[in-house]
């Protein structure tokens, strides 16, 4: 049976941007994601008797101290997602990335009583450099390359001719597309697997053929029958099932009411109604449940 991970990204509303795809600035809208719309993903968690490795922002962990504790207490795993999501964290100096990693670190230790073992960047950018500030950390994976052709053409064209905001979006290089599709130990380049390396790459999932990657909110829209589809091509190459979701695909147009700002990717999601979405999840998360092994991101390299 081959092994699945279910992990989402706590990016809040704060870190969508607006319908002239620029950065929006608003301080209450990260505690309207984690008060009203992270408990629907805990209870379909719940409903299918699911662990999975959250990703938090650490700008969220002081306000957010209770809901992180429970969290890692009944058995999920938290993991670093940067202090302040800025997209641009690869282009930053060693001391910034250090401080970008280091300082969430600290925060979600103290809360998850143990070692922080995995990081994904923002963007799903992520350079030598910044792996090389997580071996000195301690850290023990990364799941931060997507090496989907489909996702790096669509996010080129988007800055190229849509995006307003020039620093919400860094590309991968393209060289780095090529490397293995199960997690691997990562050598001197993410192409290069190195056995006896001790850091571990968990790349996003790419569907085979389709060459989307096996991220929900990119498959939401197309789709049960699609994602069914890709999940069934994975697991008939014997691959890793890296299934990545964002938080804001649980978000309900009510939440968001009376307030002036509209939400680039959100409104999307929201144009299916919630109830539509949560059948969605629970029929794709009873398909990962009854096919493959479910496991946390850090079992992985335990
Ligand atoms: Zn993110």
């Amino acid at each position: 049976m081959v092994q699945a991970s279910i992990n989402i990204d706590l990016d809040t509303l704060a870190d969508d941007i607006d319908s002239h795809t620029r950065i929006i600035h608003d301080e209450a809208l990260p505690q309207i994601t984690y008060q009203r719309v992270l408990p629907r993903f805990l209870e379909l968690l719940d409903r299918h008797g699911i662990k999975a490795t959250f990703f938090v922002i650490g700008r969220d962990i002081a306000a957010n101290t209770r809901v992180l504790r429970q969290l890692a207490e009944s058995g999920h795993e938290l993991a670093n997602h940067t202090m302040h999501h800025d997209k641009q964290l690869v282009n930053l100096t060693d001391a910034q990335i250090r401080s970008e990693i280091s300082e969430c670190d600290q925060r979600l230790a103290a809360i998850a009583g143990t070692a922080i073992a995995g990081f994904r960047a923002p963007g799903y950018t992520i350079s030598p450099r910044v792996i090389a500030i997580l071996q000195s950390l301690g850290y023990r994976y990364d799941t931060s390359l997507n090496g989907s052709l489909v996702y790096s053409a669509t996010k080129r064209l988007f800055k190229a001719i849509r995006l307003q905001d020039q620093t919400y979006v860094t590309c991968q290089p393209m060289a780095d597309h090529f490397g293995p599709r199960n997690p691997y130990r990562l050598g001197d380049s993410f192409t290069h697997e190195d056995r006896s390396a001790s850091f571990t790459e968990i790349p996003v999932s790419v569907i085979p053929f389709a060459q989307y990657p096996f991220v929900t909110s990119v498959l939401l829209p197309f789709g049960l029958n699609a994602t069914l589809w890709g999940l069934d091509r994975l697991i008939s190459r014997g691959l890793f099932i890296n299934c990545g979701l964002h938080i804001n695909e649980f978000t309900d147009p009510g939440d968001v009411a009376g307030r002036g700002e509209t939400f680039y990717y959100t409104e999307k999601l929201m144009k299916r109604p919630l109830a539509e979405r949560i059948r969605y999840f629970d029929a794709l998360f009873a398909a990962i449940r009854q096919r493959c092994n479910i496991v946390l991101l850090r079992d992985i390299v335990a």
